[in-house]
């Protein structure tokens, strides 16, 4: 990308987005174009169609669609299906039809098998079952993945899939539909401030995952589309692996909550471990910027300052 290249970001108020903006900005680029929801609805494909074709994007980043945390895949996962898909069929569609230069395609790391081997290559992606609750989010996803190299095969385009791991940061979703890490911030916070004995988190506690900071997140994406010269697919990761069990601790740590931390073993647990390979990132001489005791810090300010206030 050259720092006048026309770059579009759909869903740029969702935080991955919203990182993307702000570290390209930070990076000197000046040309970068975004749509709000009532100037632009992804989900129509005639309008998306009209908007690249006077727009012109050359660079497009694309985590579009409805996503969540583990509560909002198991309540809603028709709506899911439906939006993500229609934003990926509108989007990637018209990214080849008025020639996008390069696409990264984003997906979160349950489009792989449920039970992986660790760490998870590139490889194993469609290798076996998907874990059921977000079943109907990570079909859509893998969908969106097989898209981009189909339009490559066919039309020679330059559509690059990439999968997130587990992510958090400024502007994340703290409520109940939220991922693990902002959702539980807001309980833990909750039951302190209303002076409750316990906090009743999902799950047993035992399930590990990575979590990456979004400011890290959106470095990794950046990089990739400069300097990533395949299309097949790369893992974004990094960063200690963690139980929920021990991020529920931290952040009892942090907010000073001293009730007790419930963990509900009725509820699910989702795909036990989700460490990726980054091998190949880290080809790309990636390193991470925040660990996860500062990212955590840093979430805790932000979910006060602009969630908590408002
Ligand atoms: P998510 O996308 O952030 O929900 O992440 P995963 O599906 O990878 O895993 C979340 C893990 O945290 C699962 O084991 C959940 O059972 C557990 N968990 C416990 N409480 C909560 C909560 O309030 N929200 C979410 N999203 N997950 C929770």
């Amino acid at each position: 990308m050259l720092k006048d290249s026309k770059i579009f970001i759909p869903n740029h108020h969702d935080m991955v987005g919203a990182s993307i903006l702000h570290q390209l900005r930070q990076d000197g680029y000046s040309n970068i174009i975004t749509r709000d929801d009532n100037e632009l609805d992804l989900t129509d494909e005639f309008a998306t169609d009209i908007f690249f074709e006077s727009a012109k994007p050359e660079f497009v980043f694309c985590f579009a669609g409805s996503h969540g945390g583990i509560i909002k895949n198991t309540s809603y996962p028709a709506d899911i299906i439906y939006e993500v898909l229609k934003v990926q069929i509108a989007i990637i569609h018209a990214a080849y039809k008025h020639k996008v230069n390069k696409l990264l395609f984003l997906a979160g790391n349950c489009i792989y098998p449920k039970f992986s081997n660790q760490p998870i290559v590139e490889d194993f992606f469609m290798d076996g079952k998907m874990e059921p609750t977000s079943a109907a989010y990570s079909t859509a996803r893998a969908a969106g993945v097989e898209m981009c190299w189909a339009y490559n095969r066919q039309y020679g385009t330059n559509f690059i899939p990439a999968i997130l791991p587990n992510y958090y940061g400024p502007g994340d979703d703290y409520t109940e539909d939220g991922h693990v890490l902002a959702s539980i911030l807001n309980k833990i916070y909750n039951a302190k401030v209303t002076n409750l004995s316990k906090v009743v988190l999902w799950g047993t506690g035992t399930p590990k995952r990575q979590f990456m900071f979004s400011q890290d997140i959106a470095r990794a994406c950046i990089l990739i589309m400069n300097t990533y010269s395949s299309t097949e697919l790369i893992n974004i990761s990094g960063g200690e692996e963690l139980s929920i069990f021990e991020i529920a601790h931290k952040t009892k740590e942090l907010v000073g909550y001293s009730g007790e931390i419930i963990f509900d073993s009725n509820k699910p647990d989702g795909t036990p471990r989700k460490l990726m390979d980054n091998s190949k990132l880290k080809a790309l001489n990636f390193f991470e910027q925040t660990c996860f005791d500062e990212g955590l810090l840093l979430l805790y300010n932000d979910y006060l300052t602009n969630f908590v206030k408002h």
